[in-house]
């Protein structure tokens, strides 16, 4: 079978992937596509894919894939990198988003940025891309939220308080197999204060990556419903990164939304950061509906930040996801909400 189904993702990291890339021109790369990219042009036209959340994430050297190869073993516990400094975070954070104005500059109105609710309501993803920025990991946030404003402004909808490393917002999970997420303590006054301001300001608050204790601590303050923009099952694989059943019923209790996670580590049983066929993708996709029912499910891929199934490969192998999903008797109905009606559907109701 051959027809793509439109999609919408929860999650990359394609703009860190284009930021380190050898070529200059990083628009032109974007466009003309490339072989090491799981996102660009050319793989977007193939696959239908509709836009997602891009994400910023700030590393503190140049990204290699060793973290991936400690995650390969039987059990793991990832030393997390020391805090970044704010100067460091933003101008990177401004170099990304540089990036990615350009490639919405050039892309003749057909990649948007969605800024408020009628940027949703009006889309149009038979011929639009639509882009939510995100950041993944609050660093470049000041203190006194002055790059608040000035990152809202640039477009900024989306924030992770923490990668896995800690910030003066709160503390993440580290990159631990076997593991429960409840390590270290919850937010800081200043993430309380944080994800207030979030909230007043409609910026989303994305909990993945957060610790338990964190998690419990945004679900006590926020008024808006809970998301994990790209997190997986623990029951099903006892990761750190991954949700508890506690959390996916607050989740479902708040109205919120989960993203499944390609990342194979977060998927296989065993923990590892090694291939895996996509049978378990299945079982993760039928606990989460099982938690928060048809509506409430979509992909958050980590395309260009993870190890993915190798038949999934990148967007061009979305089509092997449809057809196993129909193998598991996913009705094309199902399969169009969890890849994108669903993420739509819920960033209507609340952007
Ligand atoms: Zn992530």
């Amino acid at each position: 079978m051959n027809n793509y189904s439109p999609y919408f993702d929860g999650h990359n990291d394609v703009l860190l992937k284009l930021l380190f890339s050898k070529e200059k021109n990083k628009t032109k790369e974007f466009f003309n596509g490339n072989d090491y990219c799981h996102i660009d042009f050319p793989k977007i036209k193939k696959s239908k894919f509709v836009g997602g959340f891009f994400a910023i994430f700030v590393p503190e050297k140049v990204p290699d894939e060793s973290l991936f190869s400690k995650m390969a073993s039987k059990s793991y516990s990832y030393d997390l990198p020391s805090p970044l400094k704010y100067d460091h975070s933003i101008a990177t954070t401004i170099s990304m988003i540089d990036i990615l104005k350009n490639i919405i500059k050039n892309s003749n109105n057909e990649i948007i940025l969605f800024t408020n609710k009628n940027d949703i309501i009006n889309f149009d993803h038979e011929n639009q891309i639509g882009i939510i920025l995100h950041i993944e990991g609050a660093e470049a946030i000041s203190e006194n939220f002055d790059s608040l404003e000035i990152l809202y402004e640039l477009g900024l909808r989306s924030i992770g308080l923490v990668w896995s490393r800690s910030n003066i917002y709160g503390n993440g999970v580290p990159f631990k197999f076997p593991s429960s997420p409840d390590i270290g303590s919850g937010l800081t006054l200043k993430g309380k204060e944080l994800v207030k301001e979030s909230n007043n300001l409609k910026i989303l608050i994305d909990l993945s990556h957060l610790n338990e204790k964190g998690f419990w601590d945004v679900a006590k303050i926020s008024n808006s419903p809970l998301i994990a923009t790209h997190s997986n099952c623990h029951e099903i694989c006892n990761h750190s990164r991954n949700l508890t059943n506690d959390q996916f019923k607050a989740i479902n209790d708040s109205g919120g939304f989960v993203g499944l996670n390609f990342a194979t580590a977060f998927l296989r049983e065993d923990g590892q950061m090694i291939d895996t066929d996509l049978d378990i993708l299945i079982r993760h996709l039928d606990h989460m509906i099982k938690h928060l029912g048809e509506n409430n499910v979509g992909i958050g891929s980590d395309f260009d930040g993870a190890k993915v199934p190798s038949k999934i490969k990148d967007l061009t192998g979305m089509n092997n996801l449809k057809n196993e999903m129909i193998k598991f008797n996913y009705s094309e109905e199902l399969i169009d909400k969890i890849f994108y009606k669903n993420w739509l559907n819920f960033l209507k109701e609340n952007f």
